[in-house]
């Protein structure tokens, strides 16, 4: 309500301000008609169209550094944080043994969610195949994860319906039974096994054969490879090489479960019939985290500080993502759309003390009124 009587006063104005510097309708060419009336569009309405040309602009006059190479350094700094942590393990010292878990767990964590969330946008090249090779790396080789369950429930599904009820409105993250504390801060250190599962199940459900044949065997080589050097590293069996291994992996998985239901659950929720136009929705349905110079490192800030930037423009790069926030948010706030921001612990705090209503519960439907 307050969104639509916000546009309708930014409406009035900007027909007042017409109306004082404009000749009279009568006096006007057909041309010069249609002229003022896209101006006085382009003025009193918000589009997606208007925003999307500004970042077109933003985007031609980047460089190959910003475009992508900021993110590959970062991507590359976490890769060989892997192999350094992998070395620790084979000094005869607890401590060196507890630091390289810890850097092989934020190798998973990067691997996870900015190495695998930019390469399944096809935000870290411009090449097609190359993307391909990427998204295939991070997702299955790498993350032990299928690139089809990814695309299809990431990319089909929660974006184009983010907060749509029975699509994209993170209702997957749900698990109603658990109670809070165990919910918030145990059960994700879970992930790390049932990641592998969700992704092969996915495949086994959707009955394809072939994708389950090649991303078994790229997760296993992964799996396999990463093993033998843990193995040669510290002078362990095959079965403590992988315990090892999967308890590294549980270093980011809170974060990891947190950023997922922060940065949707508890903001409006539509339904699939009524649902607003795209800016309106992504502006309504995503919020950002206060930067965190860990979380914006590891996890990319299309997944922290700049969600809402990546909602709207999802084959950018977090870097990218991070030069359009000015103007993004300029934009939105300026016609009075909602620009949701809030600090981790914030939210944290907001999540326990609301948890039935949000985790367990089903949302509320927001009807959307006005603007459509
Ligand atoms: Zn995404």
């Amino acid at each position: 309500m307050m969104l639509r009587s916000g546009l309708q006063i930014d409406s009035r104005n900007a027909q007042t301000q017409h109306e004082n510097t404009t000749p009279s309708v009568k006096q006007r060419s057909p041309v010069l008609e249609s002229m003022v009336s896209n101006e006085k569009r382009s003025i009193s309405e918000p589009s997606m169209q208007q925003l999307s040309q500004k970042v077109r602009v933003i985007s031609q006059e980047s460089s190959w550094w910003e475009l992508f190479g900021v993110d590959w350094t970062i991507i590359l700094f976490w890769e060989i944080s892997f192999f350094v942590g992998v070395w620790l393990l084979s000094f005869n010292s607890r401590l060196y043994f507890a630091v390289g878990m810890l850097l092989m767990g934020l190798n998973y964590g990067m691997i996870k969610t900015k190495g695998s969330h930019l390469a399944a946008h096809n935000a870290l090249c411009h090449s097609k195949r190359w993307g391909k090779v990427w998204k295939h790396l991070f997702l299955e080789f790498q993350g032990t994860f299928s690139v089809d369950a990814a695309c299809d429930i990431h990319i089909k599904v929660h974006h184009p319906y983010t907060n749509v009820i029975g699509l994209g409105d993170s209702s997957t993250w749900r698990v109603p039974f658990l109670p809070c504390y165990i919910y918030m801060f145990i059960a994700p250190l879970v992930l790390p096994l049932l990641t592998p599962v969700v992704g092969l199940g996915y495949l086994v459900q959707e009955r394809r054969w072939r994708r389950l044949s090649q991303c078994s065997l790229l997760a296993f080589l992964g799996l396999a490879s990463q093993t033998l050097l843990v193995m040669a590293a510290a002078k362990l069996s095959a079965v403590k090489a992988v315990l090892v291994l999967l308890l590294s992996r549980c270093v980011m998985e809170i974060p990891y479960l947190h950023i997922n239901i922060f940065q949707h659950i508890g903001l409006p929720m539509y339904d699939k019939n009524n649902k607003p136009p795209r800016l309106h929705l992504m502006a309504n349905g995503a919020l950002n985290l206060t930067r965190t110079w860990l979380l914006d490192l590891n996890f990319g800030h299309s997944l922290i500080n700049c969600h809402t930037e990546h909602h709207l423009f999802p084959q950018l790069s977090d870097n990218m993502c991070l030069k359009i926030k000015p103007a993004v948010q300029e934009y939105l706030q300026r016609y009075g759309l909602p620009y949701h921001e809030k600090d981790y612990t914030e939210r944290l705090h907001y999540f326990v003390k609301n948890y039935k209503d949000l985790m367990v519960k089903m949302p509320p439907i927001t009807e959307f009124v006005g603007i459509q």
